[in-house]
């Protein structure tokens, strides 16, 4: 069987791994350049775009930012999955609401703002503490503008001076203080099974992810059955094949939802070594009308994602349970360059070895994980 991504990074590469052993062949489109290239050398393939998509049994996204005219092409095909549809729900913070509000499932007050103008009356509805975000092209904290008292409106507004909000609206929110950040990643077949992963604890920093912890620590049977609720409705709701995640806030004892990505997710990169099925094999079971694989995790596991870093000691291996995934990009600022999974017992053993994980790895380009060791040890 073959599957092609959209979008040739990490997740298509991993995605690219987990299917070698089902004997699915993964393929990925540069979606820069509009060609069919390995998802681990990147070197391009001997098809054209339109063989590959003739070729394929299923075509996915790795991300929700694919240009329009390109999903266009593959939903006429009948082969993508998720549908163009969700794919947009991701990529539009406007429709993200909008299906939010449909089927009534609670978010962060929020206004939809067309001109500038009526930044004034956010302040007035939701307070003036605000993150304001483009409503298309954003991830990792990139197209947001905090607004912390009324008197930085005016600098905001020169900001946004210039951005053609007709067309690209943006999505003003009230800035909650929460507990802390969830996910739930799940995944849907194509005949409508579901299985969800248990939540994950998600530690961000600077508006992006640094950490992620599974099961989340002290999660009581009703929060997860609360995120499991709203991960069913969404599902059903837009009749979704694949791996979804869906990022929430938890206030109190309710959930959030904070955004959807209909793709496998950085929060679900645990699942590689803590449970029995990874999220990128679910995926490809999804999309190609195999059986869910079990969902479970083994034992509580983390994420530590490496950000804009290349150089540290790959004698962190030593660690038992600990694991090197390496995504073969160039080093960036701010850059996703890989991630260290790690499996242990318990709680508290998984916080004693990102202790001893601190001390492979620079402290400046891990902020957090020495204050996540800290808290499960
Ligand atoms: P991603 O890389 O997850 O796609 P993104 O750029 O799409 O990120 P969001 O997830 O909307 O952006 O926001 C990034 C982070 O900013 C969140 O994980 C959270 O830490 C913080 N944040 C976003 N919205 C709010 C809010 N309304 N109140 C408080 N914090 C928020
Ligand atoms: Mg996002
Ligand atoms: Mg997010």
């Amino acid at each position: 069987m073959r599957v092609l991504v959209y979008g040739a990074g990490q997740l298509a590469q991993m995605m690219y791994l987990a299917g070698a052993p089902l004997g699915i062949e993964v393929e990925a489109v540069d979606v820069s350049s509009d060609t069919v290239v390995h998802p681990v050398s990147k070197l391009p393939l001997d098809a054209s775009l339109e063989q590959a998509i003739e070729a394929a049994d299923a075509l996915t996204v790795e991300f929700e930012h694919v240009p329009e005219r390109l999903l266009e092409q593959a939903e006429k095909s009948n082969k993508l999955m998720p549908s163009m549809e969700a794919i947009l729900v991701g990529a539009d913070r406007v429709r993200e609401k909008q299906l939010l509000e449909t089927l009534q499932i609670p978010n962060c007050s929020h206004r939809i703002v067309t001109s500038l103008d009526e930044l004034d009356a956010c302040i007035s509805a939701l307070g003036d503490k605000l993150i304001i975000k483009a409503s298309r092209d954003g991830y990792d904290g990139y197209g947001q503008w905090r607004l912390t008292s009324a008197d930085q409106l005016e600098e905001i507004k020169q900001a946004l001076d210039g951005l053609d909000l007709s067309a690209v609206p943006l999505v003003v929110e009230k800035m909650l203080s929460f507990e802390r950040e969830l996910s739930l990643i799940g995944v849907r077949s194509q005949n409508g099974d579901i299985k969800v992963y248990p939540i994950a604890e998600n530690l961000h920093y600077q508006g992006q992810l640094h950490v992620s912890v599974a099961p989340a620590p002290k999660v009581d049977a009703a929060l997860q059955q609360q995120a499991e609720d709203i991960f069913k409705r969404l599902a059903d709701g837009m009749q979704y094949t694949g791996v979804l995640a869906v990022e929430m806030f938890q206030c109190g004892d309710q959930l959030l939802v904070n955004e959807l990505a209909p793709r496998v997710h950085n929060s679900g990169h645990w699942t590689l070594t803590g449970s029995d099925t990874s999220q990128f094999e679910n995926h490809l079971r999804a999309v190609t009308g195999l059986p869910l694989g079990d969902t479970g995790a083994r034992s509580p596991a983390a994420m530590i994602n490496i950000i804009g870093c290349g150089t540290f000691s790959r004698e962190l291996l030593s660690i038992p349970g600990c694991h090197l995934h390496w995504y073969g990009k160039t080093v960036r600022d701010k850059r996703k360059m890989g991630h260290i999974n790690l499996t242990a017992e318990n709680y508290q053993m998984l916080g004693h070895k990102m202790q001893q994980l601190v001390a492979y790895v620079p402290g400046e380009a891990f902020p957090k994980l020495a204050e996540e060791a800290q808290k499960l040890s």
